[in-house]
């Protein structure tokens, strides 16, 4: 038997992040977009800040992570210039001072009470020194109704988009959804088309700004979730392989 020499870790995300670059291109490509319309965040929860180097090395810019101290830890060791953090994951109301200014993007606004939070914390930092920067932050909403999924309904979305929008240290740049885990990525489409319904309606009822983004689409499902529009998609396991469990 001729013993073939261990595959790297670093061989092996390249190849992934190939794989899930030319998956992108073509769900964009089958439904007339452009794939640099197309955002991928690298989501490097409870894997090792050496992973997110490698990936930053392949050309990833942009990382997801849903804990607030994980990131905070990675993004306070490796924080290249143009290297965006994302966080994905629901926030304590009590972090909101740390998280405030901290990430590129907050996907999880999932509720009025936690953007509450940023606009408090902002405005007692802008007490200490006047500044007058905003946060862009994505409302999270939950589709599909699961129990166990965070996010506002969508039924009363308008009315808190309203409420936040009034927020002067947020930019409301869009929504952001985690469908259900279902074996066949197929099943999934109406939550994400359902999304995408929602956002226009918020351009039509609420305006006031572009809700551009549309932050759907995790490792089994992404290819579905931008032939209905994606603008961001989420992927961990198909890039950095499974986790052991969080
Ligand atoms: C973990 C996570 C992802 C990535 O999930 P994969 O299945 O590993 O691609 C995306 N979005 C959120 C909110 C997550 O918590």
């Amino acid at each position: 038997m001729i013993n073939q020499p261990p595959i790297s870790q670093e061989a092996l995300i390249a190849e992934n992040i190939a794989r899930v670059r030319a998956r992108i291109a073509e769900s964009a490509q089958r439904v007339g977009r452009a794939p640099q319309d197309v955002t991928l965040v690298a989501v490097s929860k409870t894997k090792p800040l050496d992973y997110v180097k490698i990936a930053y090395n392949l050309g990833i810019r942009d990382f997801g992570e849903n804990r607030v101290q994980e990131a905070l830890e990675k993004r306070a060791a490796f924080c290249p210039s143009d290297l965006h953090w994302h966080m994905i994951g629901h926030l304590q109301t009590n972090k909101a001072q740390k998280v405030f200014g901290s990430f590129s993007c907050i996907h999880s606004i999932d509720s009025l009470h936690v953007a509450e939070a940023l606009q408090r914390a902002a405005e007692k930092k802008s007490q200490a020194a006047p500044m007058d920067m905003r946060q862009p932050v994505l409302l999270q909403v939950n589709v599909s109704g699961e129990a166990s999924k965070e996010g506002m309904t969508p039924e009363e979305t308008p009315a808190i988009a309203r409420q936040i929008l009034a927020f002067s240290h947020l930019d409301v740049q869009g929504l952001m959804t985690v469908a259900p885990l279902v074996d066949d990525p197929e099943t999934v489409r109406p939550v994400f088309r359902s999304l995408r319904q929602l956002r226009d309606r918020l351009r039509d009822e609420v305006g006031d700004v572009s809700w551009d983004q549309l932050s759907m689409g995790m490792t089994d499902d992404y290819a579905v979730a931008i032939e209905e529009g994606a603008t961001i998609v989420r992927v961990g396991r198909a890039i950095f392989g499974e986790r052991v469990k969080q």
